[in-house]
């Protein structure tokens, strides 16, 4: 796959949005100024984007294979019956993980552990490992393992992967004991039925029942039930309960927490013969062992040791001895402008290329990268002893850091030559590696970016505000998108800013409360006046229904002291240092501010509740514009496919919302013509 850049792709998908930001406010050549305006402040820093991060997804530091830890007959130990797993694409020849044997390790001298290592670390090996183990030495009905999950999805997902990794294995059996399950097996939907692993599998709640699997994944709240429910605790008649795992433990905090350390107890009292043993997994405890030790002893009531809590070691491509630092001025000559980054990036599919440009350059280049013959190999060979590649690792691996940042860290400035060299870094650093299939890159980094849509706009009408001098002719003065309580150049109150959808007319939002106007805000009652600037109306006709619109009223309003008069005169003076203005009233006193015709255009709301419409994005719409414009903005991979092979994953906070996505956008992409 081509390497995406950076900036093309930021630009692109950022001038998509901006795109439509802006026609979800239309305003009217009348209001040229302020469109155009509208039209700017949409270009400012930050106003819907914000700079990308880096981050670095952690390489660990490799143990023994499965296949060696086969013939061994103290813990560290795997029965034989593990290299079956290889059925569902584990390969027990291939290194695991240094901390995933420690807790194989640990587990087996019947230690409480805590895994507390980072995201993408093979946590559920941990212990999923000596479970298996112990399912195979010790066969026979009942349930051996609870793995207990803070979310159905979770407890879905590791379904789902025993389901692929237990073909091999139909001696150890599983079940998922959630609200999801089924009482029987013929209530559940054929597709689901037909996903399930048999033998392996007890698919419904009374298969459960009837004759209980070896592990048992299931929720908290469910497990409580279990334990209560005289029919259900049924499921552990044959007393055989060893482990009982945790996963995502760091979610069992507070009042939850409690519950959790009292559901364990309970546990324990269930089960009086058996010894339980606790694993819990989290990728978000830090590395202090001692807290960790401390917050499992507090959660289930065991014993753990500082040597109990497993922390990944972290390791890294880079040599040990790293070369002398360059320059920033010698790196700016290699990547002097943007169009040389480009070159660079165009040559990372192609080692004659990047092999030409990297001698062309004044940076020097071993000579044993030169003979290696891929562009990884060659990339890994010049770079494992670069000490800026190096740090940037370094510094993307603690927290995510924008380019600016590690161009400071680095250099001292966050220049736009300073960025560009970074971004070049890690654009190499990310391809630096001999085989991609065995081993990550020097820098395993990706992206984050972040888009928002608008919250809103308003407009200082201050006669005597600076921001006016650029168009002297409008009644608004600053039009300011975000809506903040005081023009941030002259310190006047703000006017909360609608628009017409039929005309773009401009109109006021304001709340009185004690003859005082203040932006209208949920939850506070008060009379609600709509003005506008705009003067010409069409002819007052028949169908107005009655509908409060008299736009001949004026409004004087003090935009230092809020002082409101409808109709009448402002008192002078309202405060120490009046400034006022007089704007025209198109609705009034309706408490919900809604508009069912605009007095301008005529134009009606049906089907919406008002015509008018703020400066507010809505979430599923300008969610599918940025999906759809990502999607663009990503090489193609084949053009056979569709959309050229490019996949977009979507994560929702809401269900809900995340059901209706998908469908939402492919309609959209179906409209738009992908
Ligand atoms: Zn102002
Ligand atoms: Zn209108
Ligand atoms: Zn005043």
């Amino acid at each position: 796959m081509p390497e995406i850049n950076l900036r093309e792709f930021r630009s692109c998908v950022e001038d998509t949005l901006r795109r439509y930001l802006f026609t979800l406010n239309f305003l009217p050549d009348s209001e040229r100024e302020l469109r155009d305006t509208f039209r700017s402040a949409l270009r400012g820093r930050q106003v819907f984007s914000r700079e990308p991060l880096l981050s670095v997804i952690p390489s660990y530091r490799p143990g023994a294979t499965a296949a060696d830890l086969m013939g061994r007959t103290e813990a560290p130990r795997l029965h034989s019956g593990i290299a079956r797993l290889s059925n569902g694409g584990f390969d027990p020849g291939r290194a695991l993980y240094d901390h995933q044997v420690r807790s194989l390790d640990l587990v087996q001298r019947r230690r409480n552990i805590v895994v507390a290592t980072g995201t993408g670390s093979g946590k559920t090996e941990c212990f999923l490992l000596p479970v298996l183990d112990d399912a195979l030495r010790n066969p026979g009905p009942g349930v051996r393992a609870i793995v207990i999950y803070p979310l159905n999805a979770l407890a879905n997902d590791q379904l789902d992967r025993l389901r692929k990794l237990l073909r091999g294995l139909p001696e150890i059996t599983f079940g998922r004991y959630t609200g999801d399950t089924k009482w029987n097996e013929e209530d559940a939907p054929e597709e689901q039925r037909r996903a399930a692993l048999r033998p392996n599998e007890r698919f419904s709640r009374n298969q459960i029942r009837s004759d209980p699997p070896h592990v048992l994944l299931t929720n908290f709240a469910m497990l409580e039930c279990l334990l209560l429910r005289p029919q259900d605790s049924d499921i552990f008649r044959q007393q055989r309960l060893r482990y009982v795992i945790l996963d995502e433990a760091h979610t069992y905090s507070g009042a939850q927490g409690i519950d959790v350390s009292l559901l364990m107890r309970r546990l324990r009292e269930a089960f009086p013969g058996c010894e339980l043993q606790f694993i819990l997994t989290s990728a978000t405890m830090g590395r202090d062992a001692g807290e960790i030790a401390d917050f499992g002893r507090k959660l289930t009531g065991g014993t753990y040791s500082e040597q109990d809590v497993i922390l990944g070691v972290p390791v890294t491509g880079f040599a040990s001895d790293l070369r002398a630092p360059i320059s920033l001025a010698e790196y700016a000559a290699v990547v002097p402008d943007e169009e040389s980054l480009s070159r660079w990036l165009q040559a990372l599919d192609d080692r004659e290329a990047i092999g030409q440009l990297a001698g062309e350059s004044s940076l020097s280049v071993p000579a044993t990268a030169m003979r290696e013959s891929s562009v990884g190999g060659f990339l890994s060979t010049w770079l494992r002893g670069n000490r800026e590649l190096e740090r940037i690792h370094g510094l993307a691996s603690g927290r995510p850091v924008s380019l600016e940042e590690a161009a400071s860290e680095l250099w001292g400035t966050d220049n736009p030559d300073a960025v560009r060299v970074c971004e070049w870094l890690v654009a190499l650093g990310a391809r630096a590696t001999v085989d991609p299939e065995a081993s990550p890159p020097l820098l395993p980094a990706r992206y984050q970016f972040f888009f928002r849509g608008l919250r809103g706009a308003s407009v200082c009408l201050s006669r005597e505000c600076p921001d006016r001098y650029s168009h002297p002719t409008t009644t608004w003065s600053s039009f300011i998108l975000e809506d903040p309580p005081n023009c941030p150049t002259c310190g006047a109150a703000l006017l909360p800013l609608l628009t017409c959808v039929h005309c773009g007319t401009p109109f006021l939002r304001v709340a009185e409360v004690d003859g005082k106007w203040q932006a209208l805000e949920p939850g506070v009652s008060a009379p609600v006046h709509l003005l506008t600037w705009a003067g010409d109306t069409e002819e007052e006709d028949d169908e107005s229904e009655g509908e409060e619109t008299e736009l001949s009223r004026p409004a004087e309003l003090c935009l230092r002291c809020r002082t409101i008069v409808l109709g009448g005169q402002l008192t002078l003076p309202c405060c120490g240092r009046p400034d006022t203005i007089t704007l025209r009233v198109a609705l009034t006193k309706k408490p919900d501010g809604l508009l069912t015709r605009c007095p301008i255009c005529a134009g009606r709301a049906q089907p919406f509740p008002t015509v008018l419409r703020d400066f507010v994005t809505g979430e599923d719409a300008a969610t599918a514009v940025l999906g759809e414009a990502t999607l663009r903005a990503l090489p193609a991979e084949s053009s056979g496919k569709p959309a050229g092979g490019r996949r977009l994953l979507c994560f929702s906070d809401s269900r809900q919302r995340a059901a209706y996505f998908a469908p939402y956008l492919v309609s959209v992409a179906k409209r738009v013509k992908m």
